[in-house]
């Protein structure tokens, strides 16, 4: 053995108590440390010939590259959509490597059958009932993927077509309806051989909303003339939090043959909430959904899941035809229904936020964050020099400068946002207007944290 492999093993113990202290530093320090890393990074090292050991690494990461890590898990990270990581989802990821499952299959290792557990929780906690089966893939984008492939594998079935064997081709250009898409969906078709140039945006509902108007999904729904479609429905879109009537639009399947995916990456959480569940009624009726964990969840990146209730079409896409990992069957392992085939127990971490958390203490994160959210929109109402570009349905406020918001000016906001270390926002357009966005769901966002922003963004546009 390496003598520095060698002494690592004799001294794990230390080692591990060393990563430690530092993980509860970075971890205390995300609530006070600049919010973005602004400065340049390092100038790449040769690849070190003879090992330094653990210990070692621990000194040069600290001296070369933690300085320059942001605080995007800490309470004023207000960028894209950005959770953080709770107390016990970091115990429950540190347990993951330490385990080091391989999630491929259910031999010789109950990790598969934790998993099962924990999709079966995510479903109750997003008000899914038993149809739904599900698996734990690496974010959004990926679950929209799986979602969409399995969407592709019924158009071959109403088709007459066995998408998995004959290809995308076989099944001639498809349709693929939606109001206001995340771009992932792109993506996705893009990875699936459907194609970008298929995503049809459907019209939205009158006054700056971001939902689809039902009546236009259902005139286009019409002019196919009985060609089945994919419908991808919006359960909160990143720039208003708006959310597609999915009740209605799951009420088109009577006349209309199409697949419905539901992009719930972060609305899903919605559902937590009494006041805010009405948002995402009628997720149940979705044919495929993706949720995100390491946004609202705050659970570690990297972590989504989707469901499905069509777990047959999903072996047909995604099954790996070995004999050493033998036929899908009855309840597959999990190489038979994701791109993956090992993986790490991506569960685990959520594992440990719902027992450690349960329903209740994320309804208390996702009621807090939306809170915030709206005592930041009302605040950042009465700054002359900013302007609300839409209510604060959720928790993102999506706003723009009251005088010339033009995109270098906004830009400019931005970094001058970051610059303070007080907060980061991150750009959009919305409506054809240059914006910001802040984006509530951190588990660790207090009042106080609020005042800061606003005071940061207070400055930051009288100076500009
Ligand atoms: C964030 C987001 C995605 C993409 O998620 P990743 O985890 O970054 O892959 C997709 N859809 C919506 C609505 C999102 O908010």
């Amino acid at each position: 053995m390496d003598p520095a492999l060698a002494d690592d093993l004799a001294r794990l113990p230390e080692l591990l108590q060393s990563a430690r202290d530092m993980a509860a530093r970075a971890v205390a320090g995300s609530a006070e440390r600049p919010v973005a890393a602004l400065a340049p990074a390092p100038s790449r090292a040769p690849l070190p010939e003879r090992g330094e050991g653990g210990t070692g690494a621990l000194a040069r990461f600290a001296e070369r590259w933690a300085p320059g890590m942001s605080a995007s898990a800490g309470p004023r990270y207000l960028g894209f959509v950005t959770g953080g990581v709770t107390p016990a989802s970091l115990t429950g990821d540190w347990l993951t490597s330490a385990y080091d499952q391989n999630l491929s299959g259910d031999t010789g290792s109950w990790g598969a059958a934790l998993e099962r557990e924990t999709v079966e929780w995510l479903a109750r906690l997003f008000g899914l009932g038993e149809a739904h089966g599900g698996a734990f893939v690496t974010g959004a984008t990926m679950s929209n993927t799986v979602g969409l492939a399995i969407a592709r594998e019924w158009l071959g079935e109403r088709l007459g077509v066995d998408v998995s064997r004959a290809g995308s081709a076989a099944l001639g250009p498809v349709e693929v309806l939606s109001g206001s898409p995340h771009s992932s969906i792109g993506k996705a078709l893009s990875v699936l051989g459907i194609g970008r140039d298929r995503l049809r945006r459907v019209p939205l509902l009158p006054g700056g909303r971001e939902a689809v108007d039902v009546a236009a999904l259902e005139a286009a729904l019409a002019g196919l003339d009985g060609r089945p479609a994919i419908v991808v429905a919006n359960a909160g879109t990143v720039n208003t939090v708006d959310f597609d009537d999915l009740r209605a639009i799951a009420a088109l399947r009577e006349r209309y043959g199409f697949w419905l995916h539901v992009d719930a990456a972060f609305g899903a959480f919605a559902a937590l909430s009494p006041a805010h569940a009405p948002l995402v009624a009628g997720l149940d009726a979705a044919d495929s959904v993706c949720v995100d964990l390491h946004k609202w969840l705050n659970v570690p990146y990297d972590a989504a899941v989707q469901f499905t209730r069509r777990r047959d079409l999903q072996v047909a896409v995604f099954h790996n035809d070995s004999p050493y990992l033998g036929p899908p069957t009855e309840t597959p392992d999990f190489v038979h229904l994701t791109p993956e085939n090992s993986r790490r127990m991506r569960a685990l971490p959520v594992w440990f936020a719902l027992t450690a958390y349960g329903r209740d203490g994320h309804r208390e994160i996702v009621e807090r964050n939306v809170t915030e959210a709206r005592r930041l929109g009302s605040g950042i109402g009465e700054l002359p020099a900013l302007r609300l570009l839409a209510p604060v349905r959720l928790n993102v406020v999506c706003f723009t400068l009251a005088e010339k918001p033009t995109q270098e000016r906004v830009a400019a906001l931005a970094r001058a946002v970051a610059a303070s270390g007080e907060a980061f926002l991150t750009p959009t357009v919305y409506g054809g207007v240059p914006a910001l966005r802040a984006a509530f769901s951190n588990w660790r966002t207090t009042e106080d944290d609020t005042r800061r922003v606003l005071a940061a963004l207070a400055t930051a546009s009288a100076a500009l």
